[in-house]
């Protein structure tokens, strides 16, 4: 029997890890097991320099120090660590965050969470093209504003925003500057430093690294930011992160930040050129659009609508080949459209109908064939069997049926 074909285009939701990474974790499973806080015997030495180097590797990655890494279970934890303990640790300066709608959900419900404890939150709008309006984000900031929170890049879109800007805006009124890193951190130059970051957040996994463990990026020198711990116990990570570290899932995250700054222009010169081509063979298909701007985009993500093809149905049409995200997320009671995409301005009934593209370092150029071929004939035989698609090829103006309701 033929065996059944598996594509995977979702790298943003998690990636595979890369084999370089397994084989740098294997011995802190069994030899060097120790608890890196142990500091009478060699297990315990062992395991600390395991961590020690990871610390360097990935600090590495992102121009910081390594005194200014704080390994967490990953990005969500680490967004916890940073927004709340920032709002803890700058109370007597003032209550007020400024963020943005399109942010993922980890930074959106942990504000949520800062406005119950009496803080206040400004969430953005986005223009169309799912950049912020720079005159917007400083006319918010308030004699009371601690913190602004943008991410470097988004996982629905994959578009970048200005950070540069952003870091010279929150200097120039000396509010601090968070960044969840997550999607861009390993995949494109990502320099804290040079961008005035004062805090950053990201994952392994999303970068060809175990799962369950991150970091969080806190600026030591001009300004020395300070966050207050929200997991209280044995005062590792300098007193802001309890628990035993997880020494063999932050030697993968230290390797994965190795390779990561190893191969990253070439991934990225390859990847564009994949996804360039998906994109641009899609977009023969009539009314099919991109979501959210191609200047300012990372290297191998695309996001795009057919309009009238509902994205889950399109999706059933290839069966599960293809390990893909459509912009609709299921909760309990109903297919929700995706926030993101609504906050960009795109009605439901385009939301409904796109695909998040996002291709990794295991992408090969056959995936990309059958990925194109698929998605052609899926959109074709959905709009053939659409009495909406037809009304439209009439001519006839949706916006104006009266639909009657049974
Ligand atoms: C995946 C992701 C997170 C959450 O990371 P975890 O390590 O899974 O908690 C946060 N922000 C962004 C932008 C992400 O893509």
């Amino acid at each position: 029997m033929e065996q059944k074909r598996r594509i995977y285009l979702d790298n943003n939701a998690t990636t595979p890890v890369d084999p370089r990474v397994v084989e740098a974790m294997i011995p802190y499973f069994t030899n060097h097991f120790g608890n890196a806080a142990s500091r009478n015997h060699p297990f315990g030495w062992e395991a600390e320099e395991g961590v020690d180097y990871a610390r360097e590797q990935v600090a590495k990655l992102i121009g910081a120090e390594e005194k200014e890494i704080i390994f967490t279970s990953g990005a969500t934890e680490a967004i916890n660590l940073a927004l709340k303990g920032a709002f803890e640790m700058y109370a007597k300066k003032g209550n007020h965050i400024i963020t943005v709608k399109t942010e993922h959900k980890a930074v959106l419900d942990t504000c949520k969470h800062i406005e119950k404890m009496g803080g206040e939150v400004t969430y953005l709008d986005v223009n169309y093209d799912a950049t912020i309006n720079l005159d917007e984000l400083e006319a918010a900031i308030k004699p009371n504003t601690i913190l602004v929170s943008v991410m470097f890049a988004n996982n629905e879109t994959g578009v970048i925003q200005d950070m540069k800007r952003i870091g010279e805006i929150c200097a120039k009124h000396g509010v601090l500057f968070m960044s969840d890193i997550t999607q861009a951190a390993g995949k494109i130059p990502v320099n804290v430093k040079e961008l005035g970051i004062h805090l950053a957040t990201f994952t392994a996994h999303k970068m060809y690294g175990p799962k369950g463990v991150g970091a969080l990026f806190v600026n030591r020198i001009k300004p020395r930011v300070k966050v207050t711990a929200q997991i209280d116990g044995g005062g590792h990570e300098r007193g802001m992160r309890s628990g035993t570290l997880n020494v063999p899932g932050i030697v993968g995250f230290g390797k994965a930040a190795e390779i990561a700054m190893q191969d990253m222009e070439k991934d990225a010169a390859r990847l564009s050129k994949m996804r360039d081509r998906l994109q641009n063979a899609l977009l023969e298909l009539e009314e099919t659009t991109i979501n959210g701007t191609t200047a300012s985009r990372m290297p191998h993500v695309t996001n795009m609508s057919f309009k009238h093809v509902e994205g889950e149905g399109l999706m059933m049409t290839f069966n599960q080949e293809i390990g893909l995200s459509s912009g609709s997320a299921c909760t309990s009671a109903s297919l929700e459209p995706s926030y993101v995409l609504v906050a960009m301005g795109l009605g439901d009934d385009l939301a409904h109908s796109s695909l998040r593209f996002s291709l990794g370092r295991f992408t090969t150029d056959a995936d990309i064939d059958y990925t194109i071929e698929a998605i052609k004939k899926g959109v074709n035989h959905m709009r053939d069997l659409s009495p909406i698609w037809e009304m439209y090829k009439e001519g006839i103006d949706l916006s104006q049926v009266e639909w009657s309701e049974h």
